[in-house]
C-alpha cells in the first residue's frame, strides 16, 4: 500500500495569510502546508481522503487524473470545499465518482453541493458524484482495499477515522473512545492529527498526540493538520523515534 500526504496543514494552511512568524516566512518547502488530504493506493485502486480547498494543485502535483473513490472525514470547509475540482477527474474518467461518508457528513455535503449529486448530461459542466453512506465500526471494501471507518470526537463534531489494512488516518480529532483505540490495534502506520504545541479545543496537540501514539504503538507515526507553531526541522529533532512530522508530497509505503 502506498500513501501520499497531499496536504498536512491546518485549516488556514501554512503560511497563514498576514502572518510574519519564522515558519510562515520560511523558504523550506516542508514548512509550506496545504490543507489536509491523503491518497491511498493499492493494486491499481486509488482512494482520495477529503477534497481540500487546495485540491487542484494537489491533483496536479501528484498527477492524479483517475480516482476509484473519495472518502470524507467530515464536512468542515478545509476538508470539503475543493469538491468542484473533482469535475476535472470526472472529465478524465468520463464517469461519475463514488464518494463515501457518514450520514451526518453526507447530509452536509449534499446540502452544500447538491448540484454535484444531480443527474448530468454527457458534458462535465459540474462534478458528478454518487453518495454512499458509511457506518462507523462496519468495514467496507473498495476495489480490494478494506476500509474500516471509526468514530473520532472533534469538539462538537464527530469525524470519521479510517483504517486501511495496516494503515490508519486520524485527522481532526481531540478524543478517541476505547472502541476507536480498538480499531487502531496492530496498525503499522498512523497518520494522526497534531495541530501544535498548545492545547486546542477541537484538535490534538503534541503532548496528547504523543500519548496516543505511545498507547497505539504503530511502527511509524506521521503528524498532520499542523499549524505554523511547528518548524519542520526543529519539530523533527525533538520527536521520539518512529514519530515524524508529515510534509506535502511525502510518500509512505506499508
Ligand atoms: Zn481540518
Ligand atoms: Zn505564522
Ligand atoms: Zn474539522
Amino acid at each position: 500500500m502506498k500513501i501520499t500526504v497531499l496536504g498536512c496543514g491546518t485549516s488556514s494552511g501554512v503560511p497563514a495569510l498576514g502572518c510574519d512568524c519564522e515558519v510562515c516566512r520560511s523558504d523550506d518547502p516542508k514548512n509550506q502546508r496545504r490543507r489536509v488530504s491523503i491518497l491511498i493506493e493499492q493494486g491499481g485502486t486509488r482512494l482520495l481522503v477529503d477534497t481540500s480547498p487546495d485540491l487542484r494543485t494537489q491533483l496536479l502535483d501528484a498527477e492524479i487524473t483517475h480516482l476509484d473513490g473519495v472518502l470524507y472525514t467530515h464536512a468542515h470547509a478545509d476538508h470539503l470545499h475543493g469538491l468542484d475540482d473533482l469535475r476535472s477527474v470526472n472529465f478524465n474518467m468520463d464517469r461519475a465518482i463514488d464518494v463515501w461518508g457518514s450520514q451526518a457528513t453526507l447530509d452536509i455535503v449534499q446540502q452544500r453541493f447538491g448540484y454535484a449529486f444531480q443527474p448530468i448530461g454527457s458534458w462535465w459542466s459540474r462534478p458528478s458524484l454518487n453518495a454512499h453512506i458509511l457506518t462507523h465500526g462496519t468495514p467496507i471494501e473498495i476495489g480490494g482495499i478494506s476500509v474500516l471507518p471509526f468514530d473520532q470526537i472533534h469538539g462538537r463534531a464527530v469525524t470519521s477515522g479510517f483504517r486501511f489494512g495496516d494503515v490508519a488516518y486520524s485527522t481532526d480529532v481531540k478524543e478517541l473512545s476505547d472502541d476507536s483505540f480498538g480499531a487502531l490495534k496492530g496498525i503499522k502506520l498512523w497518520v494522526v492529527d497534531c495541530v501544535g504545541f498548545e492545547e486546542h479545543p477541537t484538535h490534538a496537540h503534541l503532548e496528547l498526540t504523543l500519548e496516543w501514539i505511545a498507547r497505539v504503538k504503530p511502527e511509524r507515526a506521521v503528524l498532520t493538520h499542523m499549524s505554523h507553531q511547528f518548524d519542520y526541522d526543529k519539530l523533527r529533532a525533538q520527536l521520539p523515534q518512529g514519530v515524524e512530522p508529515g510534509y506535502d508530497g511525502m510518500n509512505l509505503e506499508v
